[in-house]
């Protein structure tokens, strides 16, 4: 089972890892948007952190929600609110259960991932970070290093696509031979993730 700790590990784990790949999440948004996705998400996971520290939440449902709460508010690109979605909505779903199950992690992470789609009105192959969140959260059933390898083949996988919502959509074509940094990022949170059950 799953507590409070284990989503408290996942959102440092994932605050370090942003930390650290940072100029390259923003290198990889500078030929296809505004260059500024590392600076974003370095800027909202600390603040999600440090909000960790401060409150400690007693249950999966209260971190991922405060977590959620903490990007929206602090990160002011097109991520922000799409990842805050993501967390809010799978803390929601998660309830108020003070431990849940891989099952339920499972369960819970595809109505966020509904709603992100929902909110940004993208869908699989248009070269957002849903293109590595769906996979995942398909991969996730079998294991939490299943869901890492297939979030990370679809982050790479969007280097071929056009993409078709997002500031990247503006360049057309052009948009065409690069990896997308949402879907970068994705991967980074999946591996997150899966180090947190180590
Ligand atoms: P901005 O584009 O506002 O500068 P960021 O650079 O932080 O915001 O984030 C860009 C990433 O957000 C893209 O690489 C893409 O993965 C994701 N993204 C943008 N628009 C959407 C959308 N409508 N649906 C899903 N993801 C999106
Ligand atoms: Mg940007
Ligand atoms: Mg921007």
């Amino acid at each position: 089972m799953l507590d409070a700790e284990f989503f408290r590990r996942w959102m440092t784990a994932t605050a370090a890892s942003v930390d650290r790949e940072a100029e390259r999440l923003t290198a990889l948004d500078s030929p296809i948007g505004d260059a500024d996705h590392g600076s974003n998400l370095q800027r909202g996971f600390k603040a999600v952190a440090a909000a960790l520290e401060k409150e400690a939440p007693g249950t999966p449902g209260g971190v991922l929600t405060l977590a959620g709460r903490q990007l929206i508010s602090t990160v002011g690109g097109a991520s922000g609110p799409l990842y805050g979605t993501l967390l809010r909505r799978t803390g929601k779903a998660l309830g108020d259960a003070a431990e849940v199950s891989a099952e339920q992690l499972a369960e819970a992470l595809r109505t966020g991932v509904d709603a992100v789609m929902t909110l940004g009105g993208a869908a699989p192959g248009d070269k957002t970070m849903i293109d590595a969140l769906v996979p995942a959260v398909d991969a996730l059933g079998d294991s939490f290093a299943a869901a890492r390898a297939a979030a990370d083949e679809g982050a790479v996988a969007t280097t071929p696509l056009q993409a078709r919502k997002g500031r990247a959509s503006y360049l057309g074509e052009r948009s065409i031979g690069h990896q997308d940094p949402g879907a970068t990022s994705s991967a980074l949170l999946v591996a997150a993730l899966a180090e947190a059950a180590d």
